[in-house]
């Protein structure tokens, strides 16, 4: 396929591989990345490996040859599946998306971003100012998103640690006119501990290392990261991050998007009011609890707009019910410092969350009428973090892994599933394809009743004795005997299972040790009553509106991930692959690349592929596309039905070989026949 690929590169399509095997399929793909070629395709699922270098490929010359041309008729690349979504969109008034996939530091974002550019120069040709302006602020709201959503981590100095999935909206031009954007899953416990050699979320630095004098004044910050115990840990790392230009960057594009001058500096406020709370300390005179920094109360009555009782008071006690009776109990030292920092991450995350909303607002679409403008239609591009592995695996990972589970479902569905059942359909013979279907890890998940979602929730509202250990034996109990789960208790000899909290999940990608320790927490989600109170009753209006009263709790949209939002889409993929992890453009860690291949399940993906057809159409619309290539068909035919029609035009040309004919589509097997049909047609009109 790819046409003008010259094969001394490999193959560009695993499709073609002489055998499929593992060795083969990795043979090639280190060829391609040692030649220099970091996309190859499995029909129309792009392979992606990391370079670790600026590639010259992404230049306006480069999306001209891509511009409406068909997937295979250039090298592999990820504007050619922009492109193919965006003609699916254009041409066929279909909703698409495109799903990328990869663990951290494989090159999602990076790919996502290149496919937004990709959509942008290619739309509105007339220069219409309004859409100008729409394709503006999607670009700059990446900008935002990535200061607050992103850090430095181990793995990848500019890591998402939030999902993200973005809707760009067309009108019936295909010109983009607004967009929505889901986030999910932020790594809020980031805000208040690091590992070793990761940092914060970048707006921390940005503001201590860019803000100007006068600012960092108003908020009685000093410029040192070292000085602030939530930030310290990273504020000492080395990085080749530019804070200083990136606060600069941030905050215009800010106020290009429209956040009013007011909105921003409750954003510095917030990020100042965090910073200040790490460094708080809680103290104990006789039975009283004190704050020991009792300066940096009056330093935060201040960034939040209240008095300095009401600080006091919501961080030292907690409003209980009793009966009737409404009585406030004295916080432990233990309990005021769980609190201080429960503070600090919920704060965060409700800025996030309202910082996407204001984008959201802006990027909506707005004065839609369909009968003047025609459907609107979208794609989807979803950019969430991959499988994650940790010497520690929590609440998070649990949240996270699931959430690829979900999204592996989704892809065995649409993609291979729905591939057998359409030969099966058209009645066209199928050899069947060996699979494993992780919906059983799915259900294990989040089945009603008994699977571990339901579990959790269930122990949650337990009154009285609401411990992680309680959760565990509720596992314990139904799930003693499921092919997928295991724990300590169940399997005392284990190695693996340290610890008398841990539970296994065998993944689909592997398995994960998970320890229970904070999933009661973390699932409650619950921040003290006084806290949230404290905030809705701030005199500043912009901080009091990300605290508006009874807001579904956060972890409610955890657990319902995105898959209804893609169901629905026609889908494409970009599986991501990380070559090595020292970040260097010449290695390719066999083992390490190979693990990443079984977990991506691109294999299997090239089987099916193989054993079907890469192209198929319904017979009345083929004729239409194809009749002017054959005197049996052009301008009318008159062989009774459509099927006999396409049958006779391709018997014509000579390409009986290579097609089947279902019941009511006609399927061809390689794109090169696909290719010449083109080009015949191209001769004719
Ligand atoms: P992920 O989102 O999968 O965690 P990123 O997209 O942030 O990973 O990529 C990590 C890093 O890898 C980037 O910061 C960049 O240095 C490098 N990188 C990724 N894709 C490319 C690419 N196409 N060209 C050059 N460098 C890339
Ligand atoms: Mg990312």
């Amino acid at each position: 396929m790819a046409e003008h690929e010259s094969l001394e590169f490999g193959k560009a399509d695993f499709v073609l591989l002489d055998h499929v095997s593992m060795e083969e399929f990795m043979g090639n793909l280190k060829l391609r990345f040692e030649k220099g070629r970091i996309y190859s395709y499995i029909g129309e699922v792009v392979v992606s490996v990391n370079p670790y270098r600026a590639m010259n490929i992404y230049g306006r010359d480069t999306i001209e040859q891509y511009k409406g041309r068909e997937l295979y008729e250039r090298p592999p690349h990820l504007f050619a599946i922009a492109d193919a979504a965006y003609k699916a969109m254009k041409r066929r008034s279909k909703d698409t998306c495109i799903v990328i996939s990869g663990e951290s530091g494989a090159g999602k974002t990076e790919a996502s971003k290149y496919i937004m550019q990709y959509i942008a120069a290619i739309t509105n040709p007339n220069q219409r100012a309004e859409v100008e302006r729409v394709k503006n602020m999607l670009l700059k709201s990446n900008c935002v998103l990535e200061a607050f959503g992103n850090a430095k981590t181990n793995r990848n100095d500019n890591s998402s640690r939030f999902g993200k999935y973005m809707d760009i909206n067309f009108d019936f031009k295909g010109d983009p006119i607004g967009g929505h954007i889901n986030n999910y899953l932020l790594e809020k416990s980031r805000v208040i501990f690091q590992q070793e050699g990761e940092r914060s979320f970048h707006s921390f630095y940005q503001l201590l290392k860019g803000a100007p004098e006068s600012l960092l004044r108003s908020l009685h910050i000093q410029k040192d990261p070292k000085a602030y115990n939530y930030v310290k840990v990273g504020g000492q790392l080395k990085s080749g991050i530019n804070d200083n230009a990136d606060f600069k960057a941030v905050a215009d594009a800010m106020k290009v998007i429209g956040f009013t001058g007011d909105e921003v500096q409750t954003v510095y406020k917030i990020l100042a009011t965090i910073l200040h709370l790490g460094n708080l300390t809680f103290g104990v005179d006789g039975d009283v609890t004190l704050i020991e920094n009792s300066k940096l109360v009056s330093i935060l009555k201040d960034l939040l707009s209240t008095k300095e009782e009401n600080v006091e008071k919501a961080l030292l006690y907690r409003t209980v019910a009793t009966g009737r009776d409404v009585i406030e109990k004295q916080h432990t030292v233990q309990e005021a410092s769980y609190g201080r920092d429960a503070l600090a991450k919920a704060m965060y995350e409700r800025m996030f969350c309202w910082i996407v909303g204001r984008i959201n607002d802006i990027i909506e679409v707005k004065n839609y009428d369909a009968n003047v403008h025609g459907k609107n239609t979208v794609i989807g591009v979803l950019d969430i973090y991959g499988f994650e592995i940790f010497q520690n695996n929590s609440f998070e990972q649990f949240c996270i892994n699931y959430c690829n589970e979900k999204l592996q479902q989704l892809f065995i569905q649409l993609v291979l599933k729905q591939e057998q059942e359409e030969y099966q359909r058209e009645g066209i013979p199928w050899k069947h394809i060996d699979y494993f279907n992780n919906q059983i890890i799915v259900d294990l998940v989040e089945q009603q009743h008994k699977g571990i979602f339901s579990i959790l929730d269930e122990a949650c509202m337990n009154v009285g004795k609401v411990t992680d250990e309680v959760f565990l034996q509720g596992l314990n109990g139904k799930l003693a005997k499921h092919a997928h789960y295991t724990s300590r208790k169940l399997a005392p000899t284990d190695k693996t299972l340290e610890f008398d909290r841990d539970f296994r999940i065998r993944h689909y990608a592997g398995d994960v040790v998970y320890s229970v320790v904070g999933f009661i927490d973390k699932n409650k989600d619950t921040l003290f009553q006084d806290f949230k109170r404290l905030l809705y009753n701030s005199s500043n209006p912009v901080l009091k509106g990300m605290w508006p009263e009874g807001k579904l709790r956060i972890t409610e949209v955890t657990k319902r991930p995105l898959t209804a939002n893609l169901a629905c889409k026609e889908p494409y993929y970009v599986r991501c692959i990380k070559p090595n992890d020292v970040k260097s453009p010449l290695l390719f860690e066999m083992q390490r690349c190979q693990h990443q291949v079984e977990y991506l399940g691109l294999l299997e993906n090239v089987r099916v592929r193989r054993a079907g057809f890469a192209y198929r159409q319904t017979y009345p619309r083929f004729l239409q596309r194809y009749k002017m290539i054959s005197k049996f068909t052009w301008p009318n035919h008159d062989l009774g039905s459509d099927k006999a029609a396409v049958k006779s035009l391709l018997k014509s040309c000579g390409f009986e070989h290579d097609v089947a004919y279902g019941n009511t589509k006609v399927f061809i097997r390689t794109p090169r026949t696909l290719f010449n049909l083109e080009e015949q047609r191209a001769e004719m009109v």
